[in-house]
Formats: C-alpha cells, structure tokens, sequence
C-alpha cells in the first residue's frame, strides 16, 4: 500500500509517498508560501531530479491538488491515479493527555485536535488545515493523525509536572508533554534491532539533535522523561529557541529592556539559543563549528556550552532510569557534527565508555561508535520520522 505522509505548516507543506511493503520513499515534495504571493511546489521523484513549479497556491486545499497532480503526472509522477493512495498520515503536534498512541481521523478526534490548539497555537491549526484538505481532495481515502507528544504520554507524573500551583494543571493541563516523539520512538526501536535486542530490555538515552533539540529516557521501551516540557522551548539549547533558563530573566529583560512577554517569548524561541549565545554569528552548526575551528573564541564557548548541556541531561537520564545500556544520537546535528559530538564524547567517559574518534567524523551513518569493552554502547542512528509515521499508518488501516 502507497502512504502518503504529510507535515503540514501554516504556509507549508512537506510530504512523502511511501510504498509500505518496500518502505521506500517513491516522492516526496515541499509546498511553500501557501497563501503567500509566490507560492512554489518542489516535487522530487526518486531517483530523478526535483522539479520546480511555480503554481499559485490560495490554501492548503489547493496545495494539496497541486501534490496529488505531481504525484499522478504522466512525465514526473509516480503512480497513475489517486487510488493508489492507500492512506493519508498526518504528522499532528498536540495530542494532550488524549492522544497516547497515533489514530484513525473521525469527527471527534478533530474536535479533539482543535480543542488541543490551545497548547499547541501554531501547530495544532496548522496540522488540521492539512487534514481537511485532504479530506476534500481525497475522500474515502483513511486518514491517521500521527502525535509528537504521543510517546511521552508513559512518563511517570513525577517527571511531568512542574513545581508550579496545582490548579494550573488542573484547569489549563499546564504540564511537561514532550515532543519529536516519533523520532524518539523510531531511533530507540532501531538502536535496539541494531544491537539484536528488544527495547523491553534496554535503557536508551536518544539525543534528537537538530535545529529543534530534545533528549529522552527510555527505559524498558516506555518513555519515562523528555527535555521538552508544555512547549518544544523548554530543555536544551536549540538553534534559537533558549532550553532551560531561570523565568525570572523574563521579568528582569522586560523591566530593563522595557518589553513586553510576548516579545521576550519571539526573543527566546527565535533570537536565542546558539545564534544568540554567539553573538548572532549563526544558529547553523556547520558554521559555528567552522568558525570555532578557525578560532573563533565565542563559536567555540557555544560548542562549549551545547555540549555540556547535551551531558547534563544524559547524566540525569542514567540516574532517572538508574543505569543506561545504550546512548542514541540523531538528526541533523547528532548524525553529522563532528564539532558537538566530539565535545560531549569526554564526558562519556564518566561511564567508563570511550568512542571512537574516527567514527565521529563520519556523517549520516548507522553505527555503534563506542570501543569494544565500554560501559555503555554509544550509537548513531539516522532518524526517519516519515517512515514511523507511514508505519503507524499502516498499523491503523490494514
Ligand atoms: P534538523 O533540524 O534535524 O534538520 O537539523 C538541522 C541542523 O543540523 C542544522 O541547523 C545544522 O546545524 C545541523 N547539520 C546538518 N548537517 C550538518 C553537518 N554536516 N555538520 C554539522 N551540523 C550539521
């Protein structure tokens, strides 16, 4: 059966036909400035070169026409009609405390998805918009919702709830929800058939290092904690969202600066984390480790402090889970830097686990990195979130 997943944004959307008994990708495409002047269809078949088209693009509805129309062209597509779409996968953010595991899209789970749209304001609508559109272009064809937070949902109260007064969680469910967890879910599952052991078996710590940064402890296959917290801001530094800081900074910006929280909540999730550590120098980490390498003092304190806030959490990870078998890295800075893994690799060595310096440089590869002999099996383990989700799409219409 043909899947086509999508991740669908407020002016965006990603997609990939995938054949879920090759589990190859067949196309996959990106619509952008949707609903913007100068709206523009990528499509790239496999195997073949992407083509461009610059279509105008009113809303999502009409994106996803211009998506079908690719995926069936006679010259660039790769299936002759619509009904070769078996089903449609929706990547959804926000799933609550309703969503523990992906579902089959009804009427209620709307309601649900839209009722969730106060925890996740630019996701949630975002994420339905692409749903509808489907339904309208595509109806009869089944179609899944597929959570960010869902694998989270089997953390202990203990590690979700903050120190904050109770009737915040009670009235607004102001809690630690967590996110990327299908891509924590997928890398735990695919470290562990690596290694040919079962998850149940296994304490993983999967580190998720991309533009967007979260880690989790995932103990005997369940999730017990995650870094990200009600929303994707809370945990590690990120490109240029902060992570962790003391709430007071808010109040202190906002007296001297004179600014309000709304704009100190656009300054910590898009001025902040390693761009604004470095000055504004980048929140790309090829360029930062290229400037730190030519001696760029600030770069290298940035690197510096990414790592140590990497190894922060792997060390609070053994001890929530009370040892740890496995160390996963992935995504797009954990499956290519040399310059971060390198600097979170001494730490390691607290676990009497050594890697493989050599190993560190290669990029975008399955791999057990660490030497024989070490305490802890340290690995890296390309994500694909597209996949989980055709997967768990799968599971739910066959
Ligand atoms: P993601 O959000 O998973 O796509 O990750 C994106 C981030 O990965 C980028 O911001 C880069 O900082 C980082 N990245 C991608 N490729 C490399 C590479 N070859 N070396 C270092 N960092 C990389």
């Amino acid at each position: 059966m043909n899947i086509l997943v999508i991740n669908c944004g407020s002016s965006s959307l990603k997609y990939q036909l995938i054949d879920s008994d090759s589990e190859k990708v067949l196309a996959k495409g990106l619509a952008e400035r949707i609903g913007i002047e100068g709206s523009v269809l990528t499509h790239t078949p496999a195997g073949k070169d992407k083509v461009v088209k610059e279509a105008p693009m009113e809303d999502h509805s009409v994106a996803v026409k211009l998506v079908i129309e690719a995926l069936t062209d006679k010259e660039n597509g790769v299936i002759s009609s619509l009904s070769e779409i078996g089903a449609v996968g929706h990547r959804v953010v926000h799933g609550g405390e309703i969503f523990t595991k992906a579902v089959l899209i009804d009427d209620e789970v709307i309601k649900d998805i839209e009722e969730l749209s106060s925890l996740a304001p630019l996701h949630n609508p975002a994420n339905l918009i692409g749903i509808h559109a489907c339904e309208k272009n595509m109806p009869g064809v089944p179609q899944v919702a597929v959570f960010d937070t869902a694998f989270h949902q089997t953390m202990p109260q203990k590690a979700y709830m903050y120190g904050i007064p109770y009737e915040y969680y009670r009235k607004y469910k102001i809690r630690r929800y967590g996110f990327h967890g299908t891509s924590h879910d997928y890398v735990s599952k695919r470290a562990a058939e690596i290694l040919g052991k079962d998850r149940k078996d296994l304490k993983i710590i999967v580190c998720h290092l991309g533009n967007g940064a979260s880690i989790s402890a995932v103990k005997n296959g369940e999730c017990v904690d995650t870094s990200m917290g009600l929303t994707p801001l809370e945990g590690l530094m990120m490109g240029t969202r902060s992570g962790d800081l003391d709430p007071a900074i808010i109040d202190f910006i906002c007296e001297k600066e004179g600014k309000t929280v709304s704009e100190m909540n656009t300054i910590l999730n898009k001025k902040s984390g390693v761009l604004g550590l470095s000055d504004n120098l980048s929140s790309d980490f090829r360029d930062l480790c290229d400037a730190a390498d030519n001696g760029n003092e600030l770069a290298a304190m940035t690197l510096d402090t990414y790592a140590y806030h990497v190894a922060k959490y792997i060390g609070a990870y053994a001890m929530a889970m009370q040892g740890v078998d496995v160390i996963a890295f992935t995504a797009g800075i954990g499956e290519n830097s040399y310059g971060v893994r390198s600097r979170v690799a001494p730490y390691l060595k607290y676990f009497d686990t050594e890697v493989d310096d050599e190993k560190l440089k290669i990029r975008g590869e399955e791999m057990i990195v660490s030497n024989p002999g070490s305490k802890v099996t340290v690995m890296i383990v390309p994500t694909d979130e597209e996949l989980s989700i055709a997967r768990q799409t799968l599971e739910l219409v066959k």
